[in-house]
């Protein structure tokens, strides 16, 4: 499925400048998810990351991806939400934004020490957020296996923000 013809671009959105990659018309493709999900699925093969216990997302579209992930793998799903959104006790981590900071939460038992995970989310464009991530899996005792995001926005160099694990991505600008 060619991805990028299906993605659809809307300029100066959420601000002046910022062309946003929305992926909402490859959601509603009906082979979309599906196909999303064999991308990643085939990548981890090829990267021979064996075994995952569990799949983090990313709110908010990082959920779609890594629930639908998780069931295909039959493994866990652990949602890192943003603040005051988790009820019981919380792993926080906070990043720094262009303009200000952001922060991050994971369910203090969410994951096991040893557990074998991978992060999924829609987009890396500086690699805050994934790196954000990294930190609270570390924090659990968790293993990262790799990182899986559907859009890489190359010209950001959000890699090189990323713990030393292979990273897939299936469409790249
Ligand atoms: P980063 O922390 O700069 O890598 O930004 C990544 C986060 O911003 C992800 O959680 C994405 O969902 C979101 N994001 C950034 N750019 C886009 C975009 O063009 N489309 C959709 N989400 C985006």
């Amino acid at each position: 499925m060619d991805f990028k013809s299906i993605i659809r671009d809307i300029p100066n959105f959420p601000q002046q400048g910022i062309i946003f990659r929305d992926i909402t018309p490859l959601l509603a493709h009906p082979h979309g998810l599906t196909s999303i999900i064999q991308g990643f699925q085939t990548k981890f093969v090829e990267l021979n990351i064996g075994e995952v216990d569990a799949v983090i997302g990313i709110e908010s579209r990082g959920f779609i991806l890594g629930a639908a992930l998780a069931m295909s793998l039959g493994a866990s799903f652990v949602p890192v939400r943003k603040p005051k959104k988790l009820p019981s006790a919380v792993y926080r981590v906070e990043y720094s934004l262009e303009y200000g900071t952001d922060t991050l939460e994971i369910h203090q038992d969410a994951l096991a020490k040893g557990e074998r995970v991978v992060i999924i989310d829609d987009v890396i464009a500086t690699g805050g957020t994934a790196a954000a991530t990294a930190k609270l899996v570390q924090q659990t005792g968790a293993e990262l296996l790799a990182y899986g995001f559907l859009i890489e926005l190359d010209f950001l160099n959000g890699r090189k923000a990323l713990p030393e694990v292979p990273i897939v991505s299936l469409v790249n600008y």
